[in-house]
């Protein structure tokens, strides 16, 4: 979608990537919550998890989790622990029209997230 900041850095319009294959980008986030705070979208445009209804889409989010996975141990948090988040709509606190997984760690994370 040309309006989504998310298609634009997938696309390398702006941003960094800090991982790329053929259906998954990744990048760090803005205004990073944790020592690693990295996005993990799919290059197709799906603005929510909601939307994840067939089985191509389904193995696209498991695709992202393996890149969440790869990009965890690289960033030596693997052992340690790491969340991968991702809000769904308003009251989950989703503000960006793209399915992202947020990949968090490299510190004590609380529980339950507010
Ligand atoms: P959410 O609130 O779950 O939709 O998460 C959106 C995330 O995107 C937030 O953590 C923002 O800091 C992050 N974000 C927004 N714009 C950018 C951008 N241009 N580059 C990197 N991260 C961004």
């Amino acid at each position: 979608m040309s309006d989504c900041i998310f298609c634009k850095i997938a696309n390398k319009e702006i941003g960094a990537l800090v991982y790329e294959d053929d259906t998954v980008a990744a990048f760090n986030d803005l205004n990073p919550q944790a020592p690693v705070h990295v996005l993990i979208i799919p290059k197709k445009h799906i603005a929510r998890i909601s939307d994840v209804t067939n089985g191509e889409d389904a193995a696209l989010m498991g695709h992202m989790m393996v890149v969440a996975n790869k990009i965890a141990a690289e960033r030596g948090i693997a052992e340690g622990g790491y969340r991968v988040v991702a809000n769904c709509n308003e009251d989950a606190g989703q503000s960006v029209w793209h399915i992202h997984f947020h990949l968090l760690g490299g510190r004590q994370l609380g529980w339950p997230p507010g």
